[in-house]
């Protein structure tokens, strides 16, 4: 569904992706892990239109690369960003309001609205609550239901488990799983956790110094004796 092919990306003279080939088939859970600076938020980015890129990226058989975030964004690409981004003075309720600003349908609003409810039923709780004020998971829960109030049709999550209580991770991570089972939706995952990465997804991607270093089924990368020392901490 997401085909990217020799994407580069450099700051300057750093060159922070490097010709990295990935894709991620229909339905599926891909990850994307990598130590801090491997450039797994660049790839994100830069396939959602907010960086200037090298390559090519098709999503659903059309090419994307070079159009603006609004577009692709319209096109149903929807990217939770690294440190969740919510809009801290508004409330939660405003917040869902903003995911759905391209929504002409009301009924469909009310139906995203009452799924991302039954999802993360502690937004419901908290519909009046100004965002900055919730909590790091509350926030990336509704940074999640937020991107879902757009009609997404292909999801980008950055990092969801940062500076998130341990409790909650394990919550968040069961929600991603969910909304991809029951919705088809398909999850392009970068990760810090990489063990946790590797459980959800299908397929991963390890980056190292902007390059693909390593790729394959999740399960067999969870058993890569390289990987385990490197990543896994074994
Ligand atoms: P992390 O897990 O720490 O977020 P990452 O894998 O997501 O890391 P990137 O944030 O994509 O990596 O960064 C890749 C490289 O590009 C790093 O060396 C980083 O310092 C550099 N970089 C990122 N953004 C910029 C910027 N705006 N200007 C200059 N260099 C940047």
């Amino acid at each position: 569904m997401l085909q990217v092919s020799a994407l580069s990306v450099s700051y300057g003279s750093i060159h922070a992706v490097d010709g990295v080939n990935l894709s991620v088939p229909a339905g599926a859970i891909v990850t994307l892990i990598g130590a801090n600076g491997a450039g797994k938020t660049s790839t994100l980015r830069a396939i959602s239109g907010l960086i200037p890129s090298k390559g090519r990226i098709t999503f659903n058989g059309e090419p994307i690369s070079g159009l603006p975030p609004h577009a692709i964004v319209a096109r149903g690409l929807c990217h939770v960003p690294e440190g969740r981004l919510v809009f801290a003075n508004l409330t939660v309720r405003e917040n869902l309001a903003m995911g759905a600003y391209l929504e002409r349908d009301r009924s469909r609003e009310a139906r995203n609205l009452d799924y991302v409810f039954t999802m993360f039923p502690r937004l419901h709780e908290r519909l009046r609550q100004q965002a900055g004020t919730l909590s790091g998971g509350e926030q990336q829960m509704l940074a999640i239901a937020r991107a879902l109030m757009g009609n997404p049709r292909f999801l980008m999550l950055d990092e969801p488990s940062l500076g998130i209580a341990p409790r909650l991770v394990q919550t968040i991570f069961e929600k991603i799983l969910a909304i991809n089972r029951e919705q088809g939706l398909p999850i392009l995952l970068v990760e810090q956790n990489a063990r946790l990465a590797l459980e959800v997804s299908s397929l991963a991607y390890v980056l190292e110094g902007g390059r693909v270093f390593m790729e394959g089924p999740s399960p067999r990368l969870r058993e890569d004796p390289t990987l385990k020392a490197a990543y896994l901490g074994a």
